[in-house]
């Protein structure tokens, strides 16, 4: 047991934040799931800016560095729900390129003010707007100003980082195993689509899990997405309504997703309730001591589902995408009181 507490460190000097991105850890969850499955989360807030889409910023600014796409000093533009947006601004602060982020204003205030203080300029687009405005601010101001445009609902360095990376990594994890069901909710769809040619080759019993929001099941629908030339989206996609699962499912089936729809990179596409998924992000942080957002307990609550007709000796593991931190001014905090309750008052005063 002593060993567990004694370390010879990383074995290794890092010479760059970039360089402790992704190798997330997959824990298994003790208390919440049911017994006769084993129940693994790979925990994403392990990345050092807390979420998977660290992965996908690093991917998309040096695979342009590498193919001259983006010149030194270049500006980045780039549209999104929060966290590809802190990614790159850490990755532009690494390295030295101005960032702008468009964002609707619907998404948590926590978002804007971490790719501020990361040094990045926030444009805010009216949330009737919905992605899609936020899409088009960011390509008109791309090309107004001739700035490098990261676009990560139709990039290939999207799905093909989740290829190289995490797929790989859930893959090594569990060779010993063996891995039956992998759940994952999708907002460019760049990790199910890329974590899925992995599994397919390597896992091939693995059944693969999509989770979209009830109220906005665009996949489920099977009906098709409008799009331009560019790949961009002609139009919202007609089931599409708002929905609670910050990053999850935008008014658009994106051309990343597309592949996977294409290619079949699912095996089911179940819809859940946003509001039970706030309830399994909680649960998760009160019964397993693990801190995830509205998506990564959204995943949960599809797992949880999943897992009741799953047979005896099932191994399955479900995507956390980010920290419940990033949510403190939202719904999933909602409940929780900054001032002192009865009970605590009673403690203070006893
Ligand atoms: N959850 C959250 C909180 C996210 O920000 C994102 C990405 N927007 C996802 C899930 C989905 O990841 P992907 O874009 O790879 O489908």
């Amino acid at each position: 047991m002593e060993d567990r507490y004694t370390t010879s460190g990383r074995g290794q000097l890092y010479s760059s934040i970039l360089e402790t991105i992704g190798d997330t850890p997959c824990v298994r969850l003790n208390h919440i799931a049911p017994s006769h499955v084993s129940m693994y989360v790979k925990v994403e807030s392990f990345n050092p800016l807390s979420s998977v889409k660290d992965r996908l910023a690093l991917s998309m600014i040096e695979a342009a560095e590498r193919e001259g796409r983006l010149a030194p000093g270049q500006t980045v533009v780039e549209a999104t729900s929060g966290n590809t947006g802190i990614g790159l601004a850490m990755v532009c602060a690494a390295k030295g390129y101005p960032l702008v982020i468009t964002m609707a204003d619907s998404f948590s205030i926590e978002r804007r003010r971490l790719m501020r203080f990361l040094g990045a300029k926030v444009v805010l687009t009216p949330r009737a707007e919905k992605g899609i405005g936020m899409y088009r601010k960011a390509q008109a101001l791309a090309e107004q100003h001739g700035w490098f445009f990261a676009r990560q609902f139709e990039s290939r360095d999207n799905a093909d980082i989740h290829e190289s990376t995490t797929g790989r990594e859930i893959a090594a994890d569990f060779a010993q195993t063996g891995l039956d069901y992998w759940v994952t909710g999708y907002g460019t769809g760049g990790t199910v689509v890329g974590v899925a040619r992995v599994l397919r080759a390597q896992l091939p019993d693995c059944k693969i899990i999509l989770s979209e929001p009830h109220n906005a099941a665009l996949v489920g629908s099977g009906q098709p997405q409008a799009r331009n030339a560019d790949d961009s989206p002609a139009g919202s996609h007609p089931v599409w309504e708002p929905h609670v699962i910050q990053g999850w499912t935008p008014d658009f089936i994106p051309k990343v997703l597309q592949e996977g729809i294409d290619n079949q990179s699912f095996d089911r596409v179940l819809p859940v309730d946003g509001n039970e998924g706030m309830q399994w992000a909680s649960r998760l942080a009160a019964e397993e001591g693990i801190l995830t957002g509205v998506s990564g307990g959204s995943t949960l609550a599809t797992a949880m589902d999943v897992a009741q007709d799953a047979p005896a000796g099932s191994v399955m593991l479900v995507m956390l995408p980010d920290t419940g931190e990033r949510y403190l001014s939202t719904p999933l905090f909602e409940s929780i009181p900054a001032e002192m309750n009865d009970e605590e008052q009673a403690l203070a005063d006893s």
